[in-house]
């Protein structure tokens, strides 16, 4: 029996490799059992050892990554005390960077599809060789059983790849190494994911690496899921400047939470993007993004990385800005990765890149980043991360954008507040934000606004009270003067019948007509009520009704 094994950081993730090992083995060894298992990082270290060691197995076979190098290289040295005979086989994109390791472990680098005779050969005899170097391969294999969804991926997110390789060569990413990119037939991938949709898992993510690619065949896949995949969600990471007008008026049509995107930026440098060999017109990305986003149908989550060459202090605040401004729902600000085998690494002292020693290999500075200056950074990503990819703040934003303020500016001040009241020792709840951000509101001139357009969040977010650092008029106190004001009903909003009931399952905020104004909702001061029921778009809240003038409902 072979033993395939997965280190997963989560438990609701999957390994895809895995499952395309197993395809491989089934029909180059069909005469050898296999046996899955999946274990996560946070799994206690010394069960997960036993339960290893504790099976009869032929060999032991590992998929690598960043970030579960660390973890297999210690299983794997403790297996080689335990059992120094049984074959340990580390594929996967970091198992060339394993470094030293026992004489039991076999190095195989490359695609499983595309391995040769002689490593079958090798494994079945038990005579295995330290490396195996595959050819990429022409074709790859449906990887899932349709048993596997009511056992291995119960519950958990499925990946699915419909195409391998990608049209860039980005120098950071180990995806650059191999070149071309190979697709699966259409109709193939209509067939495999039929199977998959029919297993309804919460979430099928593929992992192409350049989901549009090709425009013609992204728009024949969205259409099939469009038909045929409703109920189910779908993550693309897409390139963000080849959308065509085709692309968009499907998307148009597509029900909210169907798809979610995940479009690289990294930078919006030219300089810095020459010097990654990263190829986008960033413009056309801009407005694209902020086209899909405005659709308020797809999560769009947008990345920047920090520490790339040429991307100092002042043009990774442009990038940010530049980002911002396009308004994605989730902005992701991660470190660049020095990874082994990349163009990167291989230039890393041309770009006087320190980073750690020990996987992930995150950065530690750059020629255009001392150490402090991108300590400093960091904080800032992690402060402008937790305040933006919620749900919280929708308005604040909206605000800062229409009175054309610098984003990075604000958070920057928001960092200071944060800094001084120890926010990144704390829990990062609702809550405690809203005290930083009244805290900012005081020191500002446009202060009562933003308390207002706080006030509004909070409550739109399902709160049926109001925290006292928000200031403004306690709910019970505005409840009482609308049961006192209100008409009998409004139609549409209440009858006699429900008024109690409407007054006490919704919230209430009062607007100044400066905040009505920026909220897009009228002209003059007055109340909005905020209903149980949500808004469709992708970050749900309380659907806001104004209330009709106290004075002319008198
Ligand atoms: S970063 Fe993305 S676009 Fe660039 S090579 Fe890697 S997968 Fe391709």
């Amino acid at each position: 029996m072979l033993h395939l094994i997965s280190l997963n950081c989560r438990y609701t993730h999957s390994c895809l490799a895995q499952f395309c090992l197993r395809a491989e083995l089934a029909h180059r060894l069909p005469e050898l059992p296999v046996l899955l298992s999946q274990f996560t990082l946070n799994d206690p270290y010394y069960q997960t050892l036993l339960r290893i060691s504790g099976q009869p197995t032929k060999a032991v076979l590992f998929s690598v990554y960043v970030w579960n190098h660390a973890y297999i290289r210690r299983l794997t040295a403790d297996l080689a005390r335990l059992r120094p005979e049984l074959p340990v086989i580390l594929g996967g994109p970091q198992a060339a960077a394993m470094g030293k390791l026992p004489p039991n472990c076999t190095v195989f680098i490359g695609e499983i599809e595309g391995a040769a005779d002689e490593f079958f050969h090798d494994l079945r005899q038990g005579t295995l060789k330290p490396l195996y170097q595959a050819e990429p391969s022409r074709s790859f294999h449906s990887p899932y059983q349709q048993d596997d969804f009511q056992t291995f991926l119960k519950n958990r997110q499925v990946y699915y790849e419909s195409s391998r390789g990608c049209p860039f060569a980005c120098s950071y990413c180990l995806s650059s190494i191999s070149k071309g990119v190979r697709h699966k037939p259409l109709e193939l991938v209509k067939e495999e994911l039929r199977g998959l949709i029919a297993a309804r898992p919460l979430i099928i993510k593929f992992v192409d690496r350049t989901f549009n690619d090709k425009p013609e065949r992204a728009i024949a896949i969205w259409r099939f899921m469009l038909d045929e995949g409703q109920g189910v969600r779908f993550h693309f990471e897409i390139a963000p400047d080849r959308f065509t007008e085709e692309m968009f008026s499907l998307l148009e049509q597509v029900p909210c939470d169907l798809f979610q995107f995940e479009i690289g930026i990294q930078s919006c440098n030219p300089a810095t993007l020459a010097a990654v060999r990263r190829q986008m017109d960033v413009s056309q990305a801009e407005a694209n993004i902020r086209r899909l986003a405005a659709l308020d149908k797809i999560h769009i989550h947008a990345d920047l990385i920090l520490g790339l060459p040429c991307e100092d202090a002042a043009s990774f605040r442009q990038s940010f800005n530049r980002i911002f401004r396009c308004r994605p729902h989730h902005l992701q600000l991660g470190l660049l990765k020095v990874l082994p085998g990349t163009e990167m690494q291989a230039r890393a002292a041309e770009f006087g890149m320190l980073h750690c020693a020990e996987p992930p290999y995150e950065v530690l500075a750059n020629q255009w980043l001392s150490h402090d200056e991108l300590r400093a950074l960091h904080e800032f990503c992690e402060c402008a991360e937790a305040f933006h990819n919620n749900r919280f703040f929708p308005s604040l934003w909206a605000y800062l954008l229409q009175r054309g303020e610098e984003p990075s500016a604000f958070f920057y001040s928001l960092l200071e507040i944060c800094r001084q009241r120890s926010f990144f020792q704390l829990a990062h709840t609702q809550a405690l934000m809203n005290q930083m951000l009244a805290a900012l509101a005081w020191q500002r001139e446009d202060g009562p606004l933003l308390l207002e357009l706080l006030r509004y969040d909070w409550l739109r977010c399902g709160h049926r009270f109001l925290p006292e650092e928000l200031g403004g008029t306690p709910q019970a106190a505005l409840r009482d003067r609308l049961r006192q004001t209100l008409p009998q009903e409004i139609d549409g909003l209440f009858s006699s019948r429900m008024r109690t009931e409407f007054l006490k399952q919704s919230s209430f905020a009062e607007l100044s007509a400066e905040a009505m104004t920026v909220l897009g909702l009228e002209e003059q001061a007055g109340i909005a009520a905020l209903l149980p029921e949500q808004t469709g778009g992708v970050l749900k809240h309380c659907r806001a009704v104004m209330l009709p003038d106290e004075e002319d409902a008198r």
